[in-house]
């Protein structure tokens, strides 16, 4: 399957002898998009597969398992694809990098999975908003680095290994933002993804999930805005529960 961009095409084709296809789904914006194209690529080309959610929480994050939770659901209404069994687990850590999650090791190890997705994408250009070049105390940046963009135009590879694929790998929140625009979900699944991190300074908590801070010191805001020119789906007074 190809789906074109503004920033390349997206291909998925995932060999004949695989079945049972893990995804990292964070419930983010990149993941969610990868969610429903695999959905869709099943749909269309493959209905023998299982497509498996796999949700790393972070610690920092305890609501991705909650916004995996609700695109997965959604996704399902829109395409009336089923997906497999969500496996979850808690890392104590804000940063888990690729090859160290041992949930993902384990699901290989039992043949829960064949091979798997993971939706990183590129970081926007450095000049894109002022925290791209931001520091630590100790000069540390900001930004995750691994995400950067190859000099002189090289590619990330998308596949890696023969098991391993991360389409989005050059392309970045703008090409995301394409994305749900040509695949027409961007006001489905847009409002059911959550990308900021940042904490209430007293209580240490983010009060308010429907929300994004959306203060120029929060990188994911920053990020997200970037690439959408918003932040929240849905207007204040649609904000309630039902
Ligand atoms: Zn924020």
């Amino acid at each position: 399957m190809k789906i074109e961009t503004n920033q390349g095409d997206i291909k998925i084709n995932i060999p004949k002898h695989f079945t049972k296809i893990g995804l990292k789904h964070s419930g983010g914006l990149d993941s969610t998009i990868l969610a429903y194209i695999l959905a869709l690529y099943k749909r269309e080309f493959r209905p023998e597969i299982d497509i498996i959610p796999i949700t790393l929480v972070q610690s920092t994050k305890p609501f991705q398992w909650m916004y995996a939770h609700m695109t997965q659901e959604k996704i399902t209404e829109l395409t009336g694809i089923e997906f497999g069994k969500h496996y979850f687990r808690m890392y104590e850590s804000a940063n888990i990098l690729e090859g160290q999650d041992e949930l993902v090791i384990e699901l290989y190890n039992e043949e829960i999975i064949e091979a798997h997705f993971y939706g990183v994408t590129l970081n926007p250009p450095l000049d894109a908003f002022p925290l791209m070049l931001a520091t630590t105390d100790d000069g540390t940046k900001l930004r995750d680095t691994d995400r950067d963009p190859l000099p002189n135009g090289k590619l990330y590879p998308t596949m890696c290994e023969d098991h391993l694929w991360q389409p989005f790998a050059n392309i970045d929140k703008r090409g995301i933002n394409d994305l749900y625009n040509r695949l027409g979900v961007i006001d489905e699944l847009f409002p059911l993804t959550h990308s900021c991190e940042n904490y209430n300074e007293h209580t240490g908590m983010q009060l308010d999930l429907s929300k994004h801070c959306g203060r120029d010191s929060c990188w994911w805001c920053a990020e997200r805005k970037w690439g959408f020119s918003r932040l929240d789906g849905l207007p204040f007074d649609m904000i309630r529960p039902t």
